[in-house]
């Protein structure tokens, strides 16, 4: 039998607004432990919340960006429970009446154009964090102590929801891709998985292919990177498709997904759905948008990172205007396009030389890299490594750079060519009985004995008519 994937995601971003969601404390990264607390985020008694009005205009134009209704009246509820990084013992949520609803991401794929549903997109506090000390694995069970750092809790969190409309584990990677792409876009979060700005929990289940049936469902948490993400939905799917196929049952669990060894290992089991007794949070006003504010925030929308992934897909291909885009990098490609140079090559120039290199596309001169990307083939390779590598120095200039010329001349390069061949007899007799991708093992060998100032094109036809002679 044939298994068809079924995956919803659950996400959750940091906004970067100054201030924490309910009181005036600064939000930031790595400062002191529990200096940036008040008696609203440290839940003393009497102290009375304040909605953050940043917080809750990113959200609806966050709202927006997903395709999102508005809720014309939202309500602020307290989510029920403790533990000791919850200061109140509820946390502040949205419940049955979140800020958007009934959104859609046009997510673009090599089958076309896929539509993932979004469930909602709420606003909440986060809860403070904990440090595990001591133990093995960092987590609370085995640990000696744990430490409490408030600096975070009221931080304002955005939670996104989707529909189980996710078919596979790439296609939920692609999705995050431009999902986090579109929230940088907007300004409203730095996205970042490695410092938490960004979380994911994926839940997935299997059913037979070309069935409709929503069979039990298990979660993933703690995954740092897209890349784990897809790795661990993908051992889930394996997972699940054993359990059923051997007359199994797989049973409604929640995982962690261990990166380093490949495996998901039980987070905990849940014997019924939580109970958070959520009621309305008496010390806040509902929100309720002005249909002005929607309006204008609206109009503030820019082109967004889906729409332009397929107007580059036209010109390019997917794979790689999708790279270009979620990577922040389609921007500086058209500014260098709009400069002359060649569409395919620039592509290639910025998605690996440049990101290679680690430079900010956003302090490059296009001007300059079209130079750059127009002459790749005549100046030396290295000339051409170390340019890159400059590019978004203040005052770079191509010019000295486009003056080096490549080492063509036959005559200079043949003595090279042949040695290097003398010097490798095994690799040349592979190379004669068919291991033809030896040919760049040999290019490579001229070039650093040049250090690499030959023209590699040249190399590469006198390296191929050695051979055959
Ligand atoms: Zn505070």
């Amino acid at each position: 039998m044939s298994w068809e994937p079924v995956i919803g995601l659950e996400i959750h971003v940091h906004l970067k607004t100054r201030t924490k969601m309910f009181c005036r404390c600064p939000v930031g990264f790595g400062a002191e432990e529990n200096t940036q607390t008040c008696p609203v985020c440290l839940a003393f008694p009497g102290a009375l919340p304040v909605a953050n009005r940043a917080a809750v205009e990113w959200t609806i134009l966050l709202g927006l960006a997903l395709d999102c209704e508005i809720a014309e009246h939202a309500v602020f509820s307290r989510k029920n429970y403790f533990y000791f990084d919850n200061p109140k013992g509820y946390q502040i949520s949205q419940y049955d009446l979140p800020l958007c609803v009934n959104g859609n991401v046009i997510l673009p794929t090599a089958e076309g154009d896929r539509v993932i549903g979004v469930v909602r997109a709420h606003l909440e506090e986060d809860a403070a964090k904990t440090v595990h000390v001591g133990g093995r694995t960092g987590r609370i069970r085995g640990a000696d102590y744990s430490l409490v750092d408030f600096n975070r809790g009221g931080t304002p969190l955005v939670e996104i929801v989707t529909e189980p409309d996710i078919r596979s584990a790439e296609e939920a990677k692609r999705f995050l891709q431009l999902l986090r792409q579109t929230i940088v876009e907007l300004g409203i979060s730095d996205a970042e998985m490695e410092k938490g700005t960004l979380r994911v929990d994926a839940n997935v289940s299997v059913r037979p292919e070309g069935s409709d049936e929503l069979r039990t469902r298990t979660e993933i948490k703690n995954m740092n990177s897209f890349n784990f993400i897809a790795r661990g939905i993908e051992a889930e799917i394996e997972r699940q498709i054993g359990v059923w196929e051997s007359g199994g049952e797989v049973r409604q669990e929640t995982y962690d997904f261990d990166a380093a060894a490949g495996a998901l290992t039980p987070h905990r089991a849940k014997e019924e759905a939580d109970d958070y007794r959520y009621f309305p949070e008496p010390d806040l006003v509902p929100v309720e948008p002005p249909a002005e504010l929607v309006k204008r925030l609206r109009s503030e929308l820019p082109e967004l990172p889906a729409a332009r992934i397929r107007r580059l897909e036209v010109e390019l291909d997917l794979e790689r205007a999708t790279v270009l885009v979620t990577g922040g990098l389609d921007r500086l490609w058209e500014a260098a396009v709009a400069e002359g140079a060649d569409k395919l090559a620039t592509a290639n120039v910025i998605a690996n030389n440049l990101v290679g290199a680690g430079v900010d596309p956003g302090a490059v001169l296009a001007a300059e890299l079209a130079k750059l990307v127009e002459a790749r083939e005549r100046i030396p390779r290295a000339a051409f490594d170390e340019a890159i590598s400059k590019l978004a120095e203040p005052g770079f200039s191509a010019e000295p750079y486009l003056a080096q010329e490549a080492v063509s001349d036959t005559a200079e390069l043949e003595p090279i060519v042949a040695r290097i061949l003398e010097e490798n007899p095994g690799q040349v007799a592979a190379y004669r009985n068919g291991k033809e991708g030896l040919l760049g093992f040999f290019v490579g060998q001229v070039m650093k004995e040049t250090q690499g100032k030959a023209n590699a094109r040249v190399v590469s036809e006198l390296v191929r008519e050695k051979l055959a002679g």
